[in-house]
This record gives structure tokens, C-alpha cells and sequence, in this order.
């Protein structure tokens, strides 16, 4: 079995709430027995900056990721030469499946390239008001690049496009079925944007497809693989699983979609934190690790965390290191029963067990995934 997550843009300085999701497909990767990877996505960022390489993006990553206890070796990107290839056979594979097919399509465009989507996706952007689109204004005539600052031009361009097949999707917990169901159906009804010309440059492929195979570039000889997704990703989460079924069907994808955390603190806006105030804040990899641990309420999107809580965190789990832990193997669990055994509750009682020096053998099962070194 393997796990791991959508590929995660890489960030100068993200928000600390970012490592939620290669936290738990670390944790989930030991309670399954499994291969664990960390996705990142370091060629969207060289659209951004061309300066700097896809490596020393996958670098920065990889650091951001070890103040939660995640080793390097834990995490892989989209940037290597070795992606290149896999991405190539893919587009060969599907050519030769005859799933790509050629498509003449208005695109809408900004100055500085970074807008380039077909005017379809360019009208629904600007309806949705989406904060993290590239585009601003109320309408179409009236859009501009947040980056270049200038109008939309429209061109009619010969597009290379593809169709995903419908699937069901496996989601855990089961509070995301009816959503999941929905989004299925939709992609199953689009085209996806394989490439476009780039002005001046050619067919280049899209950057948001560039990304999406990449699930049979992770697993090796594993045929179970399970995605772990934020809620506010799950439309990506099906676009992917869609195409790996389409290139594998023997693989068979399980998507975990742990809650968002909200934090309620008067004094700091702690929600907004970047990475590198809330390691300066939160000093010890533990304490980072059991707070992300405690937040693991599977019964809704969104589990709210109290400063007092963290405070009580804090201290409780500089207590552990006075613990002998054993390090005896752990029995793997399914990602079935993963989420009755670690969460929010179960997380607290072990809080409660430390502060009152009653910790049970069975707690260590718990303990090893939150503290596996
Ligand atoms: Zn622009």
C-alpha cells in the first residue's frame, strides 16, 4: 500500500495549517503499514518565479516538512527529470488509448502568460470570486491579471484536451460521499486541457495537468493507494484518482479527508500563522504533532482548537520524554478503522493518561504514531 497527498505548491511562506496534510499521511503511512510520500509541486511555482530552480523549491519543502518530523527521503516533486519521463510515457499511453483529442477553443490570456485558460474556465473563475484566482473584476470585459496588471485578449487556439472517466470514489470518512458523488459526476462530463500554444513558444503542456498523473509515478508495485486530501481540495482529489484509473485500473485509490483546523485565539491571529512564527512559537516537533493530532475530529469539516488547549498541549507533552516508550512494531490498521482510532478523543484521553501518570501499554500504539522517532 502506499500513501500520500495531492501534490502540495510549494511556498516561500505558507500557513502553518499547510502541514496538516503530509503530517497525516505520515501518521496514516506508519498506522497502515505502508510506503509513505509527500507530493510536492514545485513546477507550478517556476511559473511564478522563473528565477529560482524546481530543485531549490523541492529543498525548501523538504525543510518546511522536517519541523514536523518528516525525513526527506518522505517526500517526492514534479520537478525531477524523472517525473519528465513519466510524463511523456503518460501522453504517449494516452495517444496510443486515442484519449487525446484535438480541440479548437477560445483561451483567454493575460501580458505576462500566467493567465492562459480557456475563456469557459476564465468566465466561471470570475463568477466563483475565487480569493487565490489569477483574475480580478466582475466580468469577462472587464478582467484583469492580479500579477501583470493587464486585460484579458481572446484567441481562438487548437487545444490538445482529454476526458476523464467516471468513477466511484472511495472517501473516508463518509461525511464527504454525497459531495464526492457530485464532483465524480461533473468530471466525468468535462474536458480536461492537456496543452495549449504557448505564444511564442510552441504547444506547451498545461500546468495543471502537467501535475495529475502522478499517482503512477509514485506507486512502484503497489496496487492500494490511499490520497489523504484537505475538503478543500476534493475536486482535484477526483480529477486525479479519474486519471489514474484511466492509465491503471488495477490500482485502487481510498481518499482520506481529515478536518480543517480553525484556531480560536483572541490575542494572536494564529489561523494566519506562517510556518516559520509558529515553529518560533511552537518550539518542540512533538508538541507541533500532537496539536495537529488533537484536531482530528473525522465528524466534521472543520474541528476549532482552543488556545487553552494548546497551552495544555504544550505542557503536557514535554512530560512524554520522562516516558519509556516501547518501540515494539504496531499492528497495521485499515484506513477503515484508522479514523475510530486516531482522532480528537482518543488523542485527549492520551493526554489525560500522560498528565496523570496512568499511561496503559495499549497507549503506545497511539503515542508511536504522534512520536515515531
Ligand atoms: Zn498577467
Amino acid at each position: 500500500m502506499l500513501v500520500t497527498t495531492l501534490p502540495v505548491t510549494v511556498n516561500e511562506n505558507p500557513s502553518f495549517l499547510t502541514l496538516v496534510t503530509p503530517f497525516l499521511a505520515h501518521v496514516a503511512s506508519i498506522a497502515f503499514g505502508a510506503r509513505g510520500m509527500v507530493m510536492a509541486n514545485t513546477i507550478g511555482m517556476k511559473t511564478v518565479d522563473h528565477e529560482k530552480s524546481a530543485d531549490s523549491y523541492f529543498r525548501l519543502y523538504q525543510s518546511q516538512v522536517s519541523g514536523i518530523a518528516i525525513d526527506p527521503e518522505f517526500c517526492a516533486h514534479d520537478g525531477s527529470l524523472d517525473y519528465e519521463r513519466h510524463f511523456n510515457n503518460v501522453l504517449a499511453r494516452l495517444a496510443d488509448a486515442r484519449m487525446l483529442k484535438e480541440l479548437k477553443q477560445e483561451i483567454s490570456w493575460c501580458e505576462c502568460g500566467r493567465v492562459e485558460i480557456p475563456t469557459e474556465a476564465a468566465r466561471a473563475l470570475i463568477h466563483q470570486q475565487r480569493p487565490k484566482s489569477l483574475i480580478e473584476g466582475n466580468s469577462l470585459e472587464s478582467a484583469r491579471c492580479k500579477i501583470c496588471h493587464s486585460g484579458l485578449r481572446t484567441d481562438m487556439e487548437q487545444t490538445l484536451v482529454t476526458t476523464l472517466p467516471r468513477i466511484t470514489v472511495h472517501g473516508i470518512p463518509g461525511i464527504y460521499a454525497k459531495e464526492l458523488e457530485t464532483i465524480a459526476d461533473r468530471i466525468a462530463t468535462r474536458t480536461v486541457t492537456v496543452s495549449r500554444r504557448h505564444r511564442g513558444h510552441g504547444m506547451c503542456y498545461d500546468a495543471d495537468f502537467r501535475w495529475l498523473p502522478y499517482i503512477t509515478s509514485l506507486s512502484h508495485t503497489e496496487k492500494e493507494v490511499v490520497i489523504v486530501s484537505s475538503p478543500t481540495t476534493l475536486n482535484q482529489a477526483v480529477k486525479v484518482m479519474a486519471l489514474t484509473f484511466a492509465l491503471d485500473s488495477t490500482i485502487q485509490c481510498a481518499l482520506l479527508v481529515h478536518p480543517l483546523i480553525r484556531i480560536r485565539d483572541q490575542r494572536t491571529a494564529l489561523s494566519e500563522m506562517s510556518i516559520e512564527k509558529f515553529y518560533q512559537l511552537v518550539p518542540s516537533p512533538l508538541v507541533r504533532r500532537f496539536l495537529f493530532a488533537a484536531s482530528m475530529q473525522w465528524t466534521s469539516h472543520e474541528t476549532l482548537l482552543g488556545s487553552e488547549e494548546i497551552h495544555l498541549i504544550s505542557q503536557t507533552a514535554e512530560m512524554i520524554s520522562s516516558y519509556g516508550i516501547n518501540d515494539s512494531q504496531i499492528a497495521p490498521i485499515s484506513p477503515e478503522d484508522f479514523v475510530h482510532f486516531f482522532n480528537r478523543g482518543a488523542t485527549n484521553r492520551l493526554l489525560k493518561a500522560i498528565r496523570t501518570s496512568g499511561l496503559q501499554p495499549e497507549d503506545g500504539r497511539l503515542l508511536q504514531l504522534i512520536n515515531p522517532h
